[in-house]
């Protein structure tokens, strides 16, 4: 069965894994090596390759050791020069430019993020149609059109966030120029056309500036599609 998988969302770890046909493809790898290789049942000959969007920890830790455990790990050269990793496994993408891993194809995009050249993914692959991933980013400032699966970044609500970091104005504001707002969220898929959408996940909520239920029910109300919270070993089917 063709499925998203996840390890973790958040900042305190991200990594899913797309699980099409016998082949693997892994979305970030900000755990450690132990719990990935776990995480993808010790088959590492089934991972074609890990992309990467962006150096911070919660998205980059198991870089080095999957490289050196013999997987390509796919990243743009900002990231892969801030993470300091030489090694022959490292293959550098550039935002627009399409490559082929195993049997998906992948056009990297640039998001907006406190990061050096962060960006994200539209995964494309004959089985599944298109999957787009979306993290660590406060804007979106391309459109994308009959999508058939989401993963996109949910991470705080103005609301909350102005009342829980009141007295803390420079973190609200870095977390404000860095990460995706909820009402930020519903107008970029509101301008999307999801006539062909089957799944949306919202991920990376902040545990302290988020509501899972209210999330869910807002963003359904405004897209009138059913919506996922990102969670440990939830399976998304495709
Ligand atoms: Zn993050
Ligand atoms: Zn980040």
């Amino acid at each position: 069965m063709n499925k998203i998988k996840i390890l973790g969302s958040g900042s305190s770890g991200n990594c899913y894994s797309l699980n099409v046909d016998n082949e693997i493809l892994l979305l970030d790898l900000g755990f450690n090596y132990k719990k990935i290789l776990e995480f993808v049942n010790y088959e590492l000959d089934k991972v074609v390759g890990a992309l990467v969007t962006h150096e911070h920890k919660d998205h980059s830790k198991a870089v080095e050791e999957i490289a050196n455990n013999g997987i390509d790990v796919y990243a743009t050269q900002g990231t892969f020069e801030s993470l300091d990793i030489q090694n022959h496994r490292t293959n550098i993408i550039k935002a627009n430019k399409p490559c082929l891993i195993g049997n998906f194809t992948i056009l990297p995009f640039m998001v907006e993020h406190d990061a050096v050249e962060p960006v994200g993914f539209l995964v494309k692959h004959k089985s599944i149609g298109s999957l787009l991933y979306i993290t660590d980013t406060y804007y979106v400032k391309y459109k994308f059109n009959k999508i058939n699966h989401i993963l996109v970044e949910c991470n705080y609500s103005k609301q909350i966030i102005d009342e829980t970091l009141k007295d803390k104005m420079f973190l609200r504001n870095r977390i404000v120029e860095s990460h995706f707002e909820l009402n930020n969220v519903i107008d970029f898929l509101k301008a999307s056309d999801l006539s062909v959408l089957k799944t949306l996940t919202l991920i990376h909520l902040s545990s302290s500036n988020s509501d899972e239920k209210l999330f869910k029910s807002e963003v359904e109300k405004a897209i009138g599609h059913p919506v996922e919270i990102a969670k440990k070993d939830l399976e998304i089917y495709l």
